[in-house]
């Protein structure tokens, strides 16, 4: 059986992924307009009427801001946490409540064909989660807006065939830059973003479990980052460490503003 892949948008101006098997189709957060998801599926090949679910990681506009209108226009049903809908609801707009899938707790629920594991971070939102994708053998990770690298993560993770992490700034870039000392201090604190270094980090240990082999760089800053500088930083952590990108594993990129590659995770 296969996984497949794609982010259409990550970054603080929109996030969009899309993970799919066979027979299921499912949306991760909905932060970018209606127009631009549905042509980002038509290039890639996939009808938005063909959706089976979104997913949210949390409530914040960068991943929700095209939620109502997927959910009115296209019917495409949502499955989110109780605290994160109760966040979510006064920004959106009225929805079809046959749309709504509440749970209390999101981990270990099955959509269609695909198992959807959870893990808590700690994000400065209500009920932040990233989300791993299980079909039969194969898995799929989507960690982005961490705040801090916790062991809950690294577990969840550690099986994953493709694992998008997030890459968000230069600590240095961000430290110089011109963004005001409290929101510094936000990125730089537990609830806020994790540092080119710190997904390097994760990306070696993950990789030392011996079964992830594509790493993709997500949530990159516009103001604190250059996607080489992130791409560069996390090889030259892996290859410190014996693991050769382009050899060893896939390692790749992500995009503010643009469609990134299709991947097909097949066992
Ligand atoms: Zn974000
Ligand atoms: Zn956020």
């Amino acid at each position: 059986m296969a996984l497949s892949f794609c982010s259409l948008a990550s970054g603080s101006s929109g996030n969009c992924q899309l993970v799919a098997s066979e027979t299921t189709r499912l949306l991760v957060d909905a932060g970018m307009s209606g127009k631009y998801i549905k042509t980002s599926l038509d290039n890639i090949d996939v009808r938005i009427e063909t959706i089976n679910g979104i997913l949210l990681t949390h409530e914040h506009a960068d991943h929700i801001s095209g939620l109502g209108v997927l959910m009115r226009r296209y019917k495409m049903p949502l499955y989110v946490t109780e605290k994160t809908w109760e966040a979510v609801k006064p920004k959106i707009g009225a929805v079809d409540p046959s749309l709504l899938h509440v749970y209390e707790e999101i981990d270990n629920i099955e959509i269609g064909d695909i198992r959807i594991q959870s893990a808590k971070i700690t994000h400065d939102a209500v009920d932040p989660r990233c989300y791993a994708f299980i079909n039969e053998n194969t898995k799929i990770g989507i960690a982005t807006d961490l705040g801090t690298i916790s062991d809950e993560v690294i577990e969840k993770f550690k099986d994953c065939d493709l694992l998008m992490i997030e890459s968000n700034h230069d600590i240095e870039m961000l430290k110089t830059g011109s963004y005001p000392m409290v929101l510094k201090r936000r990125i730089l604190s537990e609830f806020g973003h994790l540092s080119n270094e710190d997904a390097g980090f994760i990306a070696k240990e993950i990789i030392g479990y011996g079964v992830t082999k594509h790493i993709l760089l997500a949530h990159l800053s516009k103001e604190n980052n250059f996607p080489d500088l992130a791409y560069e930083t996390v090889r030259g952590i892996l290859e410190e460490n014996m693991i050769i990108p382009g050899k060893d594993i896939v390692l790749d990129l992500t995009y503010r503003d643009k469609v990134g590659k299709l991947y097909k995770i097949m066992k």
